[in-house]
């Protein structure tokens, strides 16, 4: 790997999602060389550490992560980490994080590349865009921001976001992360369709009857119910990741494999999103919130968590498209917290043709993204000493050795921010039409409310409220896993 020279800003470096994945992520690229001698880390926040305790802090993140570390390699590596105390909503401070930045640049010879990186609470993101472009915070070299989740909270506020970050920086170099992007199995989407003629050929509306995403979490909101109460289910998973596997599964097949090619294709695909109306909303889009139990909270008794909140904790839904392969057939999904167990899985649902072996088989393929990763299909064959029909799974795997080979999202996302690779992040082109969508589901769901209807209630540690089993276009439609 080429080593890339660089000094990279993180906004938020105290905060957990810099402990738990840039770091330990950042740690990785530097074992294989991608950022070597020239690079340098500022940590930012509001609190008073020194360069020494971000670096302990650095130094612990990865050894939670890994279980065996070169400790020598380590040491190199936190040496180039340099915490700088910044409120981010103050003027004043972008002027000593330039100086430090500039003087790191010239230590490490990072040739005046910057990368910015937003790990932090999204209210901020448009200040620190704008400060960073008003305090002259941009280099002579690359200057590319990442933008982590949620990007807005409705289209108007996105745009308004947009705006401010394209004030500084060109669409080219904004790279608004989806971590759903980095994971394995779903860079295994395009693969899978694209290389099998088994499977590339049945990938169309007549042969497949509909596709169900469930990214099902077992935990619920814990401490973070204040965030939660802002976002619910539809913008904390739909707006993006859910949006993001579904455009991949249904957009048309791209010309190669280039970044541009990819978001032709994606965008070809989202301008023929179909809107639904009040009356679709109603039938095929279920919100839900969990109960407690004897020993666990209801999502309304959690800390920081509204008596009456009506924010969902659970979604189901429908989505089609007017063109690609996939034009005018349901693609179901749901997602929820306090689900029975962790899964994210695809179900791309076969029609039933009839056969001489009497009723109708099944004939699915199935994406297990998490917590295991693998592909099955179900195969019918015979029984063997008895009449009828045997189902097995026909499975792409890996072994347990490979499985933890497979990089965590975080880091293969970051390695393309450094070689300014953009295929697997969001365009605004995109994101925009994902917002459309997202809006008149909250429109209707705000009507609701205001008519004094309530999200379904569900048990925890089930699937779900049983509402979101009539969503289905037909009655001979079902969730295939339940
Ligand atoms: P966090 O609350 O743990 O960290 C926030 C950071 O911002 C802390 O370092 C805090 O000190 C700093 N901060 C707050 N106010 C500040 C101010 N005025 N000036 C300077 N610094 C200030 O949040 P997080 O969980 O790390 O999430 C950060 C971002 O990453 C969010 O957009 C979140 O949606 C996204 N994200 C997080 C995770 C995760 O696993 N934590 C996963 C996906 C996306």
């Amino acid at each position: 790997m080429k080593n890339i020279p660089v000094v990279m800003i993180i906004f938020g470096g105290s905060g957990d999602l810099a402990h738990r994945k840039l770091y330990p992520a950042l740690f990785n690229l530097y074992e294989q060389g991608l950022i070597h001698d020239n690079f340098a880390v500022i940590g930012t926040a509001r609190r008073p550490w020194s360069h020494e305790y971000l670096r302990e802090q650095v130094s612990d993140a990865v050894h939670e992560t890994h279980s065996e570390v070169n400790e020598n390699d380590l040491a190199t590596f936190a040496s180039h980490f340099y915490y700088q105390s910044h409120d981010v909503t103050n003027v004043e401070h972008y002027e000593t994080l330039k100086n430090l930045a500039q003087e790191l640049d010239d230590r490490y010879s990072a040739q005046g590349n910057r990368i910015f990186y937003m790990a932090m609470a999204p209210r901020f993101f448009g200040q620190i865009a704008q400060h960073i472009n008003d305090q002259h915070l941009t280099s002579t070299g690359f200057n590319r921001i990442v933008v982590e989740k949620p990007f807005g909270r409705d289209l108007t506020s996105a745009e308004e976001l947009n705006k401010q970050i394209t004030a500084s920086f060109d669409e080219d170099d904004i790279f608004r992360i989806d971590h759903y992007l980095g994971k394995e199995m779903i860079q295994n989407i395009l693969p899978l369709r694209l290389t099998n003629p088994l499977i590339k050929n049945v990938w169309n509306n007549s042969t497949i009857k509909n596709i169900q995403v469930t990214l099902a979490e077992h935990l619920g909101v814990e401490a973070r119910g204040g965030y939660y109460e802002a976002s619910g289910a539809l913008r904390d998973m739909v707006q993006n990741h859910i949006f993001q596997i579904i455009t991949l599964l249904a957009m048309p097949e791209p010309k190669d494999l280039s970044s541009k090619s990819i978001h032709a294709a994606k965008q070809k695909l989202l301008d023929s999103l179909i809107i639904p109306n009040e009356a679709e909303i109603a039938k095929h889009f279920v919100r839900g919130q969990y109960l407690g139990s004897d020993v666990t909270f209801g999502y309304r008794q959690e800390p920081n968590v509204a008596e009456d909140s009506n924010t969902e904790t659970f979604v189901a839904g429908e989505v089609k498209f007017g063109k690609g392969p996939l034009a005018g057939m349901p693609i179901y999904f749901r997602t929820g917290k306090e689900m029975r167990e962790k899964k994210n899985r695809i179900d791309i649902v076969l029609k039933h043709m009839s056969n001489q072996y009497g009723q109708a088989h099944s004939n699915n393929i199935t994406i297990i993204i998490d917590p295991d990763m693998q592909i099955y299909i179900t195969i019918n064959g015979k029984k063997i000493n008895t009449p009828g029909i045997r189902r097995e799974n026909l499975a792409y795997q890996f072994t347990k050795e490979e499985q933890g080979k497979v990089p965590d999202g975080y880091e293969r996302l970051l390695h393309d921010v450094f070689v300014n690779d953009s295929t697997n992040f969001t365009h605004w082109s995109e994101l925009k039409n994902y917002w459309k969508f997202i809006d008149v589901i909250e429109e209707a769901w705000q009507k609701d409310n205001e008519n004094g209807q309530e999200p379904e209630q569900y048990l925890p540690y089930r699937m779900g409220p049983k509402a979101a089993n009539d969503i289905f276009d037909s009655p001979t439609e079902r969730w295939i896993y339940d």
